[in-house]
């Protein structure tokens, strides 16, 4: 268990602006952003992070919206949890997104919680990232100097390590969006049915045509130490006919492709077990979004 102790003093900042946001990361030193805190404020708690400065950006209205347009839709890094969830237009969209934060936490931390610090807090278990990783979505990282693009699957480099740099923030998370009769999915196993943290989380997207794969995209969470896409079974799958058979002997393949601890929520083996059963089921699941409803033999 770990043992929590008073926060010592802090330098406390919150810009107006987000222009007067990335002058203060440009100039301070020794400083951590602060979004909703649900992350942060447990690693200052108990001392995983020590810091002099904290540059609260939770109210910067700048990064607060969800625009969609014909091609795309864009996310700005503070958006909370909460609304997400509740966007019915993104519901319908990419449901899989929705179904990944409606599995965090509860209503009051999804209340606090934004989008762009499970991201950049790099758990590898943020529920956020498998479905924001089938989806190809692209990070837009902001500092004094200008602005970058990186794809979402660039930006995890281990756990808690990121592609940002100590003078960006993370603004905006941009997904393209997906082509008509695309089915989408996430599943989220856990210690208890809600209110858990991923032993593992599946997301997954697939497209089918004259009943044979024709795209199939599926990402992982807590199974490896960032979250990952598992491209030898997509690729494994592509091509093969729509067939319960043929789905449970490929997604065995993913076991190749995660790299599971044990720790205090499950032991590697298991989680490569619920692996493979939580990638069938999401196939399964995301076939039953474009009305391909596959038959389970008793
Ligand atoms: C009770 C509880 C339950 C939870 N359940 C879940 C769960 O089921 N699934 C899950 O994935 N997580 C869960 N979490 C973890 C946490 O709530 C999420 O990761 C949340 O989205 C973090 O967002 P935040 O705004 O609170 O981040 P913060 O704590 O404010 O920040 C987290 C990190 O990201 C950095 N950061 C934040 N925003 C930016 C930005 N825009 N640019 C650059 N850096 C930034 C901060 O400096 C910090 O290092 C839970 C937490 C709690 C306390």
């Amino acid at each position: 268990m770990a043992s929590f102790y008073i926060i010592p003093k802090l330098n406390y900042y919150k810009p107006r602006t987000l222009k007067e946001a990335l002058a203060l990361i440009n100039s301070l030193q020794n400083f951590k952003l602060i979004a909703g805190g649900t992350d942060l404020v447990v690693d200052l708690k108990t001392g995983r992070i020590k810091v002099e400065s904290i540059i609260d950006i939770s109210s910067l209205n700048e990064l607060q919206y969800i625009k969609i347009n014909e091609k795309e839709i864009k996310i700005g890094a503070a958006t909370i949890l909460q609304e997400i969830c509740e966007n019915k237009a993104l519901r319908e969209e990419i449901p899989a997104l929705t179904e990944a934060i409606e599995s965090m936490g509860s209503w009051h931390v999804r209340n606090i919680a934004t989008i762009g610090g499970n991201l950049c807090n790099a758990s590898p278990a943020a529920d956020t990232a498998p479905p924001l990783l089938i989806l190809n979505a692209k990070l837009k990282l902001e500092s004094i100097q200008g602005k970058r693009i990186v794809p979402i699957e660039k930006f995890f480099h281990g756990p808690r390590q990121t592609e940002l740099k100590k003078n960006e923030i993370l603004t905006e998370i941009v997904i393209p969006k997906p082509p008509k009769n695309t089915g989408m999915n996430f599943l989220k196993l856990g210690r208890r049915n809600a209110f858990t943290l991923s032993v593992v989380g599946v997301a997954t997207l697939v497209s089918v045509k004259n009943r044979v794969f024709k795209d199939v995209r599926i990402a992982l969470n807590a199974i490896a130490p960032t979250p990952i896409r598992a491209y030898k079974t997509e690729s494994a799958l592509k091509k093969q006919k729509v067939d319960l058979k043929i789905i449970e002997e490929k997604v065995k393949i993913v076991t190749e492709e995660i790299k599971p601890i044990s720790d205090v929520r499950a032991s590697a083996k298991y989680r490569k077990e619920m692996a493979i059963v939580l990638t069938r089921d999401s196939i399964i699941q995301s076939l039953r979004r474009i009305g391909l409803i596959l038959e389970e033999k008793a």
